[in-house]
């Protein structure tokens, strides 16, 4: 990881890029819009309002993996182990085609937090899931309507692995949380802190590998996301909603991908140690060749200066 200093680049060098595919649009039938819902496979969940659907969850139609199979290790490898069972289900998150996080209502966005918390909550009861994971791509890649992804996995990814080792590892040696005591660290600092409510902390974490990467952590310790309580919920949206309007207001609506990193569920490998957290990254790099070609993530916008312009919005 390299942070450059020299020169360090500010929001409006961000502005020129983008990405090809936002200027691609799908002429199809939106399967996502009200009316089209016989397109798409039965829900799993929906919530209803003013007389029709708010959020809906459905499977998805082309899965990274599917439910169906028993599941059983075989040596090909993450992907292929994904292939034999999972479940994929996508969270249709408005009625609106052209919606964003950024200019939704924090009740909408409270909405779509309680549609993930109850499909966790169904999912967990299958014994062959040991890994969620929420993530949301924006603009979407295939369909713009805006739409998260919820995935249960038999197997726990790599990025998550690597974070519970690192927080049992503190445990081991200091007999706390890393992320609870990543939270006092950074409330004391304040250079990093974008904006702090009742429930989380939202800040550039130090070391940052990406310009205006930005991790949501709840002040008190818990481990799964989808034991949050209702007033949690609520504050979390206002949260998510605040932090996304600064970025588009700041980088002129950017792309940006996010995902939610909570413990696996099944014992033995729940983690109470571990603390949930949601990661949000902007598709914004201006080098990704070289990163790609190298490994060395080159942020050259220090994580001090990011939360510093992000705090600053108006
Ligand atoms: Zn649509
Ligand atoms: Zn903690
Ligand atoms: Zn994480």
């Amino acid at each position: 990881m390299v942070i450059t200093t020299d020169n360090p680049k500010r929001p409006s060098d961000y502005l020129s890029f983008k990405p090809p595919y936002q200027r691609l649009e799908v002429a199809e039938v939106c399967p996502f819009c009200p009316g089209n819902e016989g397109i798409t496979p039965k829900e799993t969940f929906s919530l209803s309002h003013d007389g029709g659907w708010s959020v809906r969850v459905v499977p998805n139609k082309f899965p990274f993996f599917h439910i169906e199979g028993e599941f059983d290790r075989r040596p090909e490898g993450m992907y292929d182990v994904m292939e034999a069972i999972g479940a994929h289900e996508i969270a249709v998150e408005a009625r609106e085609h052209d919606h964003r996080l950024a200019t939704m209502d924090p009740t909408q966005i409270e909405r779509i937090l309680l549609a993930y918390r109850e499909r966790l909550i169904d999912l967990e009861r299958d014994r062959r899931f040991q890994q969620f994971l929420i993530l949301k791509n924006y603009p979407g890649i295939f369909n713009r309507h805006p739409h998260s992804h919820i995935l249960a996995m038999p197997i726990i990814p790599r990025r998550i692995d690597e974070e519970i080792w690192g927080t049992l590892d503190y445990y081991q040696r200091k007999e706390r949380c890393i992320f609870c005591d990543i939270v006092k660290e950074e409330i004391s600092m304040k250079k990093r802190v974008i904006l702090e409510s009742a429930h989380f902390l939202v800040f550039s974490p130090f070391a940052s590998r990406f310009p205006f990467e930005t991790w949501i952590v709840p002040k008190v310790h818990s481990p799964d996301f989808h034991h949050i309580q209702e007033e949690e919920m609520a504050d979390l949206a206002i949260v998510i909603q605040s932090l996304f309007i600064r970025y588009y207001k700041l980088l002129a609506d950017p792309p940006y991908s996010f995902t939610f990193h909570t413990s696996p569920v099944q014992s033995p490998f729940h983690r109470s140690e571990y603390h949930w957290h949601i990661e949000t990254r902007l598709r914004i790099g201006l080098r990704e060749g070289f990163e790609w070609g190298s490994g060395f993530f080159v942020n050259p916008t220090p994580p001090e200066e990011a939360a510093a312009y992000l705090r600053e919005v108006e």
